[in-house]
């Protein structure tokens, strides 16, 4: 039974640049699927079309979540059947706090009311894992963040919403090592819950070093050019993407 379901997905931008050429995907729950490719691929692209972003057009192809075609639904509606985006560059949100823009997703995917002391609680947890001190919580989302940071932010909010698909787009990039090993292991702690499912977008590999991954994709120039194992990873991060290009 699949989860996501992609089929012959074209994809251009404001109706105009084709940018994603009859994209197939097939992600089931539990598995991890790693997407690679060289910059301006079209690895974001796919990333904001499934989250549903208006900017992005779908020209050719289908979309379907849990058996539901979602191809012309709203972001909104995608988030709250369960599907999660963690961006290459995400938002400064001044005036909500890290914890009630958490809180506020939370009740908005799920519609029921969040019990106070197990949502923090909860919280308190999860910052320990990513080693996120106590005081981000009552911080402005983001503001005055330092990129590690911001990405941390990210994982959290996959950790407290725990999506049944997570779309991490270059979650690792721009990160020392030891925040690449603390998101490593935010995501590791993910992916031992449920049947959540993954979709992680990079081009670097230190990030997948302790991950189990699936499958990977190569994506060139829109196009998936390739699908392998998980020791695809291994074989770009030795020889690079030229062999596909
Ligand atoms: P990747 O994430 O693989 O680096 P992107 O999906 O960001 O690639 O970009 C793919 C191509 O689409 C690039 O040529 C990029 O310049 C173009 N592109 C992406 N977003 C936009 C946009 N909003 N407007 C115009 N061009 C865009
Ligand atoms: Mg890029
Ligand atoms: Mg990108």
């Amino acid at each position: 039974q699949s989860l996501l379901q992609v089929k012959d997905l074209s994809v251009s931008i404001d109706n105009e640049l084709p940018i994603l050429h009859n994209i197939n995907l097939d992600i089931k729950p539990g598995e991890t699927h790693v997407l690679m490719g060289p910059n301006g691929a079209g690895k974001s692209t796919l990333g904001f079309t499934l989250m549903g972003n208006p900017h992005y057009n779908v020209t050719n192809g289908s979309i379907t979540f849990e058996g539901q075609d979602i191809t012309d639904a709203s972001s909104d509606k995608r988030a709250k059947a369960g599907m999660f985006l963690s961006f290459q560059n995400p938002y400064e949100v001044p005036g909500i706090s890290l914890s009630s823009f958490i809180r506020n997703a939370y009740h908005a995917q799920t519609g029921a009311p969040v019990k106070l002391l197990a949502f923090q609680k909860s919280l308190k947890a999860a910052m320990e894992i990513l080693s996120m001190d106590e005081s981000y919580a009552d911080r402005d989302l983001n503001v005055g963040f330092s990129g590690g940071e911001k990405k941390k932010a990210e994982i959290l909010q996959l950790l407290m919403l725990n999506p049944k698909f997570a779309i991490l787009d270059e979650t690792d990039s721009g990160l020392d090592v030891d925040a690449v090993r603390t998101v490593s292991k935010g995501i590791e702690e993910y992916q031992k819950k449920k049947d959540g499912a993954l979709l992680i977008i990079t081009h670097s590999t230190k990030i997948l070093e302790s991950l189990h991954v699936d499958y990977t994709h190569v994506l060139v120039k829109g196009n998936i050019v390739h699908t392998g194992d998980g020791s695809l990873v291994d074989e770009i991060n030795a020889n690079g993407f030229e062999r596909f290009v």
